[in-house]
């Protein structure tokens, strides 16, 4: 089930490769179900706010009509940076399936652990290495694409 679900999460980070963005993709499970997707769109959008896991959370929230996502799990390609582990706190999502780690912006336990603070007054169980693989190849075929863009252009 957990590898159903970050496939799902996958294709949300493909939708994202598909139009230039960084690919990160985010489903939100209620009762068994997805009830909401996201993905990066923050060039797309022009608008830091966009990333997958807070597109993923406004769309959950509208669909359960409540700011609280209490029996909520989120599933999500790339560790969560401050704003979305701050947001995933705050919206009480009970669980987290991380698929791979970002040692340089992760705030689920690479740089902070926000999701995992004692003295606020909600924390989120966090597992992490669900299709590790699968995720953060897709992140390095991104990059090394973007590498060799931008080294074309110099040459042109
Ligand atoms: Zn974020």
């Amino acid at each position: 089930m957990e590898n159903y679900f970050m496939k799902e999460a996958l294709k949300q980070a493909k939708k994202a490769y598909n139009i230039k963005e960084v690919p990160i993709g985010c489903v939100i499970v209620y009762g068994g179900k997805i009830i909401a997707r996201g993905y990066n769109r923050r060039n797309t959008d022009k608008n830091t706010l966009s990333h997958a896991e807070l597109n993923a959370i406004r769309k959950a929230s509208k669909k359960l009509g409540d700011w609280r996502l209490d029996d909520c799990e989120m599933y999500v390609t790339l560790e969560p940076c401050q704003m979305c582990a701050g947001a995933i706190v705050q919206s009480r999502i009970k669980k987290i399936y991380i698929g791979a780690m970002n040692p340089k912006a992760g705030c689920a336990g690479s740089i902070l652990n926000l999701l995992d603070v004692e003295k606020f007054n909600h924390k989120v169980e966090i597992n992490k290495g669900i299709m590790e693989k699968e995720c953060s190849d897709m992140l390095k075929l991104f990059f090394k694409e973007l590498r060799e863009s931008k080294k074309s252009q110099k040459n042109m």
